[in-house]
């Protein structure tokens, strides 16, 4: 007799094996067997044409505050998600004395765009060390499993107070910064995180206390991480750094991976139309660090950063001055300029010679997402490429005669991010690629929220553009992760592995518009994001999400590294 029993599924068992149609049995929360399965169980979920794999593993969360006062991570419960990894890019809630309390808050509300209110309605502050926060998490219902990493900027300002923010450590501060780390480490924490980001600030305008860090600090501080034998580094910079940085930051590089040996996530690597090479020259720094014997990972987002706009009030053409002349003419004036002949090639050629940062100029990628007369609803969804050759007109001409037929209320969209597929193809395939970056719990006034990273690569990238094999793409959400967070027992489909199990319908998984909300304490709005097409999730062998509802139980726990 089986606890439950998903019936009939294909499973893509997050090896990146081909997948198969079989059944999974659990029983106290473990997997137990998969293949055709004729015993009874207390529950059996029909899942019959739908695909059973292993349950997202969400690794760069900044959920710190929100399980706090909401124990499902909400939007990333809807979205196949079963654990989630925090603590990321130094920041943590511990260890933290009485007196750091508003430091630390400081550190959440500028870098990671959270309310104050919330924050300090919704933080109960019932720890000091790493370990007791650990602990009292153990004590709360929690939907997903939850790993965490030690925060450097979290532990300077244990050791050194305000002074963490104006200078390097001295030789006792940073013995005082490696007991802390060791303490967290012994815990349960799957490793250590820091911050060289040049844009990172404290909402108090100082930079955040880790980027004050020495050489030798790290070296020490990571020491401590390898003596562990567990865990990993985790290194935020940002992509663009000052040249004069770039020189520090692979210092960081080479201290971190040669005193800990212990796998290390750097690099966010996406496609900028900015810096449209920037890319290649971050996939190759990764890939020299492998060669070199190392560990080394990058990370990715699967999210394009979206823009939708009309020619009625956008900002959109605003680095090109021949359209930002014609964007701020009375609305009346702008149609007949959009109709003459002249403007007509002028703007052309002033997309054609521009270089400007966010817009693609390609009109191959930008695309009509809602038109504004029934008569048009054929051509939502097609680019203005494909329009022009529907029509067999110009681009120019297709975009310009369709906006104006609809008296310039038509919606484009288009994205300043992840839109040039070659590439994105390229970062995503890479074995040093990690897919997540949802940064979900953070950026909360984001009409573009994080949660649903997972949804757009099985619904857009997979489906849709067909970058990877759904194989592939399930192994890089969950098995990939697993294993270099050392997270030992999840990630795959096979016997012995914790029960965390998410089905979905392939043909139909989809992110869900998102939506404004006002659930955070002390009443601060946020954006949500819900899915379709995913039935169930399954968290250590309990049902915790069934056609979309939460079924009412909260089978998470805290997971550790030892
Ligand atoms: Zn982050």
């Amino acid at each position: 007799m089986y606890d439950l029993i998903l019936k009939g599924g294909r499973i893509y068992d997050g090896s990146g094996m081909p997948s198969f149609i079989g059944d999974v049995a659990v029983r106290d929360g473990r997997i137990e067997e998969i293949g055709r399965i004729r015993a009874a169980a207390d529950h059996v979920l029909n899942v019959d044409g739908l695909a059973v794999a292993p349950g997202i593993i969400d690794f760069h969360t900044h959920f710190d505050a929100q399980l706090w006062w909401d124990p499902l991570a909400s939007s990333s419960h809807e979205h196949g998600v079963t654990t989630v990894v925090m603590g990321n890019c130094g920041l943590t809630l511990a260890p933290c004395k009485p007196e750091s309390r508003d430091a630390l808050i400081g550190t959440f509300v500028r870098v990671e765009d959270m309310p104050r209110a919330s924050l300090q309605a919704g933080i109960p502050w019932e720890w000091t060390t790493h370990g007791e926060y650990l602990q009292a998490l153990g004590r709360k219902p929690l939907g997903l499993n939850v790993a965490t990493l030690i925060g450097h900027c979290a532990v300077r300002q244990h050791a050194m107070g305000e002074a963490s923010v104006e200078r390097e450590a001295n030789d006792s501060e940073i013995a005082a910064m490696e007991d802390l780390v060791r303490q967290g480490m012994r815990a349960g924490a799957f490793g250590f995180s820091t911050n060289a980001n040049q844009r990172h600030y404290r909402e108090d305008g100082k930079p955040v206390a880790s980027r004050f860090a020495g050489l030798d600090e790290i070296a020490r501080l990571c020491r401590v991480v390898g003596e562990s034998q567990s865990g990993l580094v985790q290194f935020t910079h940002g992509a663009f750094a000052a040249p004069e940085h770039v020189a520090r930051i692979g210092q960081w590089y080479d201290t971190i991976l040669k005193e800990t040996r212990r796998p290390l996530i750097g690099e966010s690597i996406r496609h900028f139309w900015s810096e449209p090479e920037l890319w290649r020259k971050q996939l190759n720094d990764v890939e020299e660090r492998c060669r070199q014997g190392y560990a080394a990972y990058a990370m990715t987002s699967t999210r394009r950063t979206l823009r939708r706009w009309t020619l009625k009030d956008s900002t959109r053409f605003d680095e090109m001055p021949a359209w930002k002349k014609l964007m701020t003419l009375p609305l009346d004036q702008r149609k007949d300029s959009f109709r003459d002949r002249q403007t007509r090639v002028d703007l052309d050629k002033a997309i054609a010679e521009s270089k400007p940062i966010s817009f693609s100029r390609r009109w191959d990628l930008v695309s009509i997402k809602k038109v504004a007369r029934a008569e048009n609803k054929h051509l939502e969804g097609k680019s203005i490429e494909e329009l022009a050759r529907l029509l067999a007109q110009s681009p120019i001409d297709a975009f310009l005669d369709l906006a104006l037929a609809e008296d310039l209320e038509t919606t484009f969209e288009d994205a300043a991010t992840q839109s040039d597929e070659q590439a994105v193809k390229e970062i995503f395939c890479s074995p040093h690629v990690l897919l997540g970056q949802s940064d979900a719990g953070a950026h909360v006034a984001n009409a573009n929220p994080g949660f649903g990273f997972a949804t757009t690569m099985l619904a857009y990238w997979v489906r849709e553009r067909q970058i990877m094999s759904l194989e592939e793409a399930i192994k890089k959400l969950t098995f990939l992760p697993a294993s270099v967070f050392g997270i030992r027992d999840r990630g795959l489909l096979r016997q012995g592995m914790a029960a965390d199990i998410f089905a979905f319908d392939p043909a139909r998984i989809a992110l869900a518009e998102p939506e404004k909300v006002q659930d955070l304490p002390a009443g601060a709005p946020r954006y949500i994001q819900r899915a379709k097409g995913i039935h169930y999730s399954v968290v250590n062998g309990s049902v915790l999400m069934k056609n979309g509802a939460h079924t009412g139980v909260y089978p998470g726990k805290v997971l550790r590294s030892i």
